[in-house]
């Protein structure tokens, strides 16, 4: 059945599991279809993981890290530059790929292939940056040398919205600093990743070093390895819900975790703003990948004196996006993945309305197969409403109207989440004031997307733990050892 895909993609897809440098159907755990959420049909089958093939998996990995660590740095790094090079090169098939299993609009599917391909080429250059120190002990008998090793093989743990990012985001970090890894990729979107380690293979990166093992059953094959003491880091890329169960699990084996959860970005509009920008802004924090983001705008606050004006803007801008499957040219914004995210979505459209909001465009699935919803705008939405409160994961933008700056960030910080924040303002001043009072990992300062492969991408509160991407995102694939030393 992987013709189609191949048809349809110009990618000959491997659909087994990667372990030891080897595709297999895997142990008795059968294969698992892959659904183009724009015609709720099968693409597809892939192999689907069992424990055994998990830790099988996790051995691999084991038995291939001593190698790959001692492998010369600049070596390591012109695998992975050789990687962003053949991904670069299959940048439109991947992005087909994606479309397909993800339904993300091609236009979106392309950015995230650039945004994908960019994280081995960043970390291909920082793979020869591994720096240590020395410095004097205060009391100048010793000397303190702080060096830095990987910290040893690595289960990566990824989710179905940006599913080459997601991968690439951990796997170029790990393998820069010398670590092996299993990935597990999401059951909904396990084809892009298994096209990423077939470039990875490509690029000249030994067997056994990156092993992939997609599977339907995500609790016990992830709980398996994190049981394993050989597994010496987590890093996940998910909801908050699952990362608090897998902080717990972690507690075993007194794993070093590194958690991208979820979000709920306010998006703040001041009185001074740039109106032009801040609608530009929103097209892209909110409608990138059809909101389903963990960085997308998912409360708007705006000062009433331009509430009326913005929301009569922004209902213009979504109204005219075209929503269609994400394979074809021209759709802006393509289905939600599954039924399961538009009900949800349509649930909480239905609950704002109820708590006295003001639907202004959308509101509603168009009538055709496939997991569609329309952009939808939500005027006059109360702040305590539940949709304020609650990652919507689709394209509805509801609108919260402030006066005053202190409430405004009251309300913004009155949330677990903690990822990012947008604040459009032409008072430099007041944007870094707020940005600095924004309980936030990070703040887009009139500008609607914060995402680069050289900053630290990361949350506070129940957003996360650590961060990915630029230097630090190497570091926390990286153990600190301290050597005191006299000579
Ligand atoms: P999810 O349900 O938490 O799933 C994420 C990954 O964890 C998937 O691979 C999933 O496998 C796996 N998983 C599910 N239950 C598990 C369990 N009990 N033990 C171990 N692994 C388990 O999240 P999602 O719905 O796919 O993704 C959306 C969420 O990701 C949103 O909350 C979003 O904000 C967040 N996100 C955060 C960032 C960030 O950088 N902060 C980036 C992107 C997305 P299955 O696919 O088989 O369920
Ligand atoms: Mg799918």
């Amino acid at each position: 059945m992987s013709t189609d895909v191949a048809a349809l993609t110009g990618l000959d897809v491997p659909t087994g599991l990667l372990i030891g440098g080897e595709w297999t159907g895997g142990k008795g755990g059968g294969r698992m279809p892959v659904v183009d959420p724009a015609t709720e049909a099968a693409l597809t089958e892939v192999a689907n993981a069992t424990e055994d093939d998990a830790l099988e998996a996790v051995s691999a990995a084991h038995a291939a890290l001593p190698g790959w660590a001692a492998t010369p740095p600049r070596q390591r790094a012109e695998c992975l530059r050789r990687a962003f090079d053949l991904m670069t090169q299959r940048g439109e098939q991947i992005a087909r790929l994606m479309s397909a299993e993800n339904g993300k609009s091609l236009r979106d599917a392309r950015a995230e292939t650039t945004y994908a391909a960019e994280f081995l080429r960043w970390y291909a250059e920082e793979a020869v940056r591994i720096d240590g120190n020395l410095t004097v002990a205060p009391a100048g008998a010793n000397k303190v040398l702080v060096t830095r090793q990987p910290v040893g093989v690595s289960v990566l743990v990824t989710p179905w919205n940006f599913p080459a990012a997601m991968a690439t985001r951990k796997l170029g970090p790990a393998l820069a600093a010398g670590c092996s890894v299993v990935l597990k990729p999401a059951s909904e979107t396990p084809l892009t990743a298994l096209a990423v380690a077939g470039l990875l293979e490509e690029a000249g990166v030994p067997a056994g070093v990156v092993n992939v093992v997609q599977t339907s059953r995500p609790g016990p094959v992830v709980g398996a390895m994190m049981a394993d003491p050989r597994v010496r880091k987590l890093s996940f890329t998910g909801s908050t819900e699952v990362g608090r169960i897998l902080l717990r699990q972690a507690a075993g084996t007194v794993l070093s975790c590194s958690m991208e959860l979820g979000g709920n970005a306010p998006f703040i509009v001041f009185d001074d703003a740039d109106l032009d920008a801040a609608i530009a802004g929103a097209l892209i924090a909110k409608m990138r990948n059809g909101g389903e983001a963990c960085t997308a705008a998912n409360r708007f606050y705006v000062h009433e004196a331009v509430a009326a004006e913005y929301t009569a803007r922004l209902a213009d801008a979504f109204g005219k996006l075209t929503v269609g499957p994400g394979l074809e040219e021209g759709t802006d914004v393509g289905p939600l993945v599954n039924e399961d995210t538009r009900r949800k979505v349509s649930g909480l459209v239905t609950g704002a309305a109820d708590d006295g909001g003001q639907v202004v465009l959308g509101g509603r699935a168009p009538d055709r197969r496939g997991y569609f919803y329309q952009p939808t705008v939500i005027d006059q939405v109360p702040a305590s409403a539940r949709i304020a409160a609650t990652e919507i994961f689709g394209p509805v933008a509801p609108i919260i109207r402030f006066s005053d700056e202190a409430q405004l960030l009251q309300w913004a910080n009155a949330s677990e989440y903690g990822l990012v924040c947008y604040v459009y303002t032409n008072d430099l001043r007041r944007g870094l004031r707020v940005s600095e009072a924004l309980e936030t990992g990070m703040v887009g300062l009139n500008r609607g997307l914060v995402s680069d492969p050289a900053a630290p991408f990361g949350g506070v509160k129940q957003s996360g733990l650590g961060r990915e991407g630029g230097h630090d995102g190497l570091l926390e694939f990286m153990e600190t050892k301290y050597i005191a030393t006299e000579w």
